[in-house]
């Protein structure tokens, strides 16, 4: 029987570590949450390989140093209502899960959105609401959030979502090109938007009225 856990533990040593993830919370969380739940059968061997894996739908989950430093950049404390734009296979948002009080998932495909909540029910993931629709749009019933994660390739902060942001909030978010983006973190404060810039990355399009056309 293949040992996740050992599989885990060494893609938190060989791939996070080394590469300066240093919040210990995240570490813990991506050590806990089982990757391999959130692929099809036929890839679970490789959910813990240092790549992203098609997901279907022409959609992916992403590499793990990916997920592990967007979900650093949030800053979360545990106390934090959280938004994410592309749930994709649900992984993103079961680390969101264990780190913050509750985490609202926006997905366009419903088929990914079905499957990515019957893993959150699975797993008695409970504080996390999902739901198929433009996330480009954000989800104002539920606004503000103190954390904006945008888990595909953006060619501009959607607006929708930087007034659906709390003050002191964050937005992470891969920004550029339809092809190249490189990570952006922005931080509301009271004299406007701090803007800092961090790794380069490959993310599928964000689609919608806010995003790239389809
Ligand atoms: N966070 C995901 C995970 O943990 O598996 C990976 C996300 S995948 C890289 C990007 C996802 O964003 C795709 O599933 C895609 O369908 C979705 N997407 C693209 N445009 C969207 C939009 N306007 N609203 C919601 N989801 C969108």
């Amino acid at each position: 029987m293949t040992d996740y856990q050992k599989l885990r533990d060494l893609m938190v040593e060989t791939q996070l570590v080394p590469r300066g993830i240093r919040d210990k919370a995240v570490l813990d969380a991506m050590r806990n949450v089982p990757r391999h739940y959130f692929v099809d059968s036929a890839l679970q061997y490789s959910a813990y390989d240092d790549m992203a894996l098609p997901i279907g739908e022409g959609q992916t989950i992403s590499q793990p140093y990916m997920v592990a430093i967007m979900t650093e950049l949030l800053a979360l404390t545990g106390r934090e209502r959280v938004l994410e734009i592309g749930t994709g296979s649900g992984y993103q948002a079961a680390i969101l899960g264990m780190l913050s009080r509750e985490v609202f998932t926006i997905e366009r495909i419903a088929t990914l959105t079905e499957k990515a909540m019957q893993r959150f029910r699975e797993l008695s993931y409970l504080n996390i609401y999902a739901r198929t629709g433009d996330g480009t749009l954000g989800w104002p019933e539920k606004a503000p959030f103190d954390r904006i994660i945008i888990t595909a390739a953006s060619p501009k902060i959607p607006d929708p979502l930087k007034e659906q942001l709390s003050d002191n909030g964050i937005i992470v978010v891969p920004v550029g090109s339809r092809y190249s983006q490189q990570l952006l973190r922005i931080t509301k404060t009271r004299s406007g938007y701090e803007e800092e810039y961090h790794t380069p990355c490959v993310f599928v399009p964000l689609i919608g009225e806010h995003g790239w056309k389809e």
